[in-house]
């Protein structure tokens, strides 16, 4: 067996549907993924060649799992959803979590069991813990433990927290966090912080950033740097521009142009996102660098209303990719540049078909590999005006 082969070597083939491309060797992925790249992007521009990873496994810094009960053999269990039948798949070890993450995710089960915790059970709503989020800087090396239950009252949360802490003292935080709703999230919105600061601190890029349980954080640290630098050098900032980020989530990207620009404004819906996004920029001590709270879309309609402008506009849409009016409102403003990174290529397509047909022009697409194994890319692209000369 070739070290590929085994490490690829996986009990939940098949049944868990998170690795697509377990089988295919990892160059054979890379070419499938810039064939897609190229087949919906090719009609805006050329398609450069993916950024690979030279290690592709263990690259999630970001594991969540969900609990059960084998009722057979009497002990709890974790895992994922299995996407087609909603059943729980039992995972021990995945060839894409951070190590550290899987280990914590097994320990907590055992002690679920020697302390009585029944895991919460939707179909008579009895139990305790539904999820386990765990998320590890890979350059700090602090580790954040997010605990969510159903109910709030956490029976022995002392000695079941000291446990935890005794058998992985690499922990940093632990928090419990409180979702008693049925819904897809795993988090709901009361949390309690029961050891340490209740955020970690993670470097990317040189700077320091602080992340909330909630918050959204690039999960393959080691390509979103690649990703980062890309955006930036396809933005070409030179100290004099206004530049938008929008969609920031916790300010990461901004945080990076500001270093290059005169001014940046971050624009973010998710609350805990910019509170860490206004903390990132003190602890790093950028100041030219502002945050709103809000809908990405609406902002850059009022700034059009206000004459406000920009000069480069960054954009990473979630999936769904960027509104309408948010498109509409940038064809408006006119920035000389617009830097989109996408996680989905359908809605990439969709938008930059949109703003290719209002004078933008694809300059550069550059495609890279943020999630191994999986069906997943991400791209960078830049679009500048037909119209000017840049
Ligand atoms: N640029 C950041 C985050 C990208 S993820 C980074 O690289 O880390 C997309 C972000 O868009 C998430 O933080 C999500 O909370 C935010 N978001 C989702 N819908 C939004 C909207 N309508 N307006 C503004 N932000 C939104």
């Amino acid at each position: 067996m070739d070290k590929q082969q085994e490490l690829t070597r996986c009990s939940v083939d098949k049944k868990c549907g998170g690795c697509r491309y377990r089988n295919i060797s990892y160059e054979e992925q890379l070419s499938i993924k810039q064939h897609q790249e190229e087949t919906l992007l090719s009609p805006f521009g050329r398609v450069r060649s993916i950024i690979g990873m030279e290690r592709p496994y263990y690259y999630r810094n970001k594991v969540q799992a969900v609990f059960g009960y084998d009722y057979r053999r009497r002990r709890t269990l974790s895992g994922v959803f299995q996407s087609n039948s909603g059943r729980m798949v039992p995972v021990d070890k995945c060839l894409l979590d951070d190590e550290t993450a899987d280990a914590i995710i097994l320990t907590v089960r055992r002690l679920c069991d020697s302390f009585k915790l029944a895991p919460f059970d939707k179909r008579n709503g009895s139990g305790f813990l539904r999820h386990i989020l765990v998320r590890r800087g890979f350059m700090s090396g602090e580790v954040m433990v997010v605990l969510v239950s159903a109910v709030p009252a956490f029976p022995s949360k002392r000695n079941f927290v000291r446990a935890l802490l005794q058998a992985h003292p690499q922990i940093t935080t632990v928090v419990h966090n409180v979702n008693p709703y049925e819904t897809e999230l795993v988090l709901g919105e009361h949390s309690e912080v029961l050891y340490g600061k209740g955020v970690i601190e993670d470097t990317l890029c040189g700077m320091s950033f602080r992340i909330s349980p909630a918050s959204f954080y690039q999960v393959n640290p080691v390509q979103c740097e690649t990703l980062y630098q890309t955006a930036l050098l396809f933005a070409a900032l030179t100290g004099e521009e206004t530049v938008l980020d929008a969609y920031c989530g916790t300010g990461t990207i901004g945080l990076l142009a500001a270093k290059q620009a005169k001014q940046v404004i971050g624009v973010e819906l998710n609350r805990d996102a910019v509170r860490d996004a206004m903390e990132n920029a003190k602890r790093n001590g950028v100041k030219n660098i502002y945050f709103y709270g809000g809908d990405a879309g609406e902002y850059i309609e009022t700034a059009v209303q206000e004459g406000t402008r920009f000069d480069v506009v960054l954009t990473d849409p979630p999936r769904a990719g960027a509104s309408v009016p948010f498109l509409r409102a940038v064809c408006r403003m006119k920035p000389k540049r617009v830097v989109y990174i996408s996680c989905n290529l359908q809605t990439l397509a969709r938008d930059l078909r949109y703003l290719t047909q209002r004078g933008y022009k694809a300059k550069a697409i550059q495609p890279v590999d943020m999630f191994p194994y999986t069906k997943h890319v991400e791209t960078a692209c830049l679009l500048s005006r037909s119209d000017m000369n840049f």
